[in-house]
């Protein structure tokens, strides 16, 4: 008998949960604002329910997954959570989770808050690796863990509710700069007689062979400083900004992307010189007020 699921919201991504749940056997009533987009779910067997609070009354496991906090709030509003497992896989900050956390629980509901490391073509395809982090109530994810494992994989990361938004916001904070580095490279080359395509493989691969470093850094910040000999001091790479600078302006291309790590990476080792800095893994440190 597999768990019944009401799940809030049928926009891109709660469409592809709930064809997830609907092709594992999971009994699932669904709701969204626009009544619309549920219909060609009910005739995948989904129940549709009239009002969130009619969906929520249907089953103990409630599922939102809305356009942001504000949303999830309204969409609540009126709905009685009393005993009930309220997963929030809607996108927000880590002070918004932990807010919803404490709402849920003033309602007397448990709390688990997802934040999805996948774009709806991945949910249903265990292949493409997509995963969900989750934080908040461990007996809510232990209980329903293998429900919550149908649409897409499962990283609990601790009990504050808002470390899977944490969690989630790091890891594409980090996407974003490699974006800004991409963008960068790509102009670089723009105006050249270089086939983007033929040079893209070798972008990628570069990416790919840096990001171990990442575990350097992780090691570094673990042990308080540089664990073994540092391969590219900050002094060295510092060194080396006028080739970068001087390549941007010689190729037209504006410095705006590289131009703020620049300036971070000269204020560690100006920082070093008055004593410590020296590892490119300090900079973590200077980022913090
Ligand atoms: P969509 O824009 O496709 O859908 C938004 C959903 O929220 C719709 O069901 C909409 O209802 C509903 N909604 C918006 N405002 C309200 C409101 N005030 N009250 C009730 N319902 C409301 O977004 P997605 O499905 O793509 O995203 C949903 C969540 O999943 C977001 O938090 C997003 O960040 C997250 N996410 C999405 C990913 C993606 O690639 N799509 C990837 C990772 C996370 P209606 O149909 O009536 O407009």
């Amino acid at each position: 008998e597999k768990t019944p699921v009401t799940l809030l919201g049928l926009g891109a991504m709660g469409a592809a949960l709930a064809r997830a749940w609907l092709a594992a056997g999971h009994p699932l009533t669904v709701w969204n604002r626009t009544p619309a987009r549920a219909t060609a779910l009910t005739a995948d067997g989904a129940r549709a329910a009239r009002t969130a609070a009619e969906a929520v009354a249907a089953n103990p496991l409630i599922v939102v997954c809305l356009l942001d906090d504000a949303s999830v709030g309204e969409a609540l509003d009126g709905a009685d959570l009393a005993g009930k497992d309220l997963v929030d896989l809607t996108t927000g900050t880590p002070a918004q989770a932990r807010a919803r956390a404490e709402w849920a629980h003033e309602r007397g509901a448990r709390y688990l808050d997802g934040g999805i490391m996948a774009i709806p073509p991945m949910i249903g395809v265990p292949e493409a690796g997509g995963y969900v982090f989750y934080s908040g109530s461990r007996d809510l994810f232990a209980q329903h863990q293998q429900t919550l494992a149908v649409p897409a994989g499962t990283t609990y990361v601790g009990e504050n509710a808002g470390f899977a938004a944490l969690y989630d916001v790091a890891l594409l904070s980090a996407m974003y700069g490699m974006f800004a580095g991409v963008t960068h490279a790509f102009a670089l080359i723009r105006e050249e007689d270089i086939d983007p395509v033929s040079f893209a493989p070798l972008l990628a691969d570069w990416l790919v062979a840096m990001a171990p470093a990442v575990h350097q850094t992780a090691e570094h910040l673990r042990a308080g400083g540089p664990t073994e000999e540092d391969v590219s001091s900050l002094a060295m790479q510092v060194a080396g900004i006028p080739t970068f600078l001087g390549t941007a302006e010689q190729q037209g291309v504006s410095p705006e992307l590289l131009s703020p790590y620049f300036a971070l990476m000269r204020r560690g080792l100006t920082e070093s010189e008055s004593g410590g800095k020296e590892s490119p893994t300090d900079l973590v440190d200077l980022l913090l007020h």
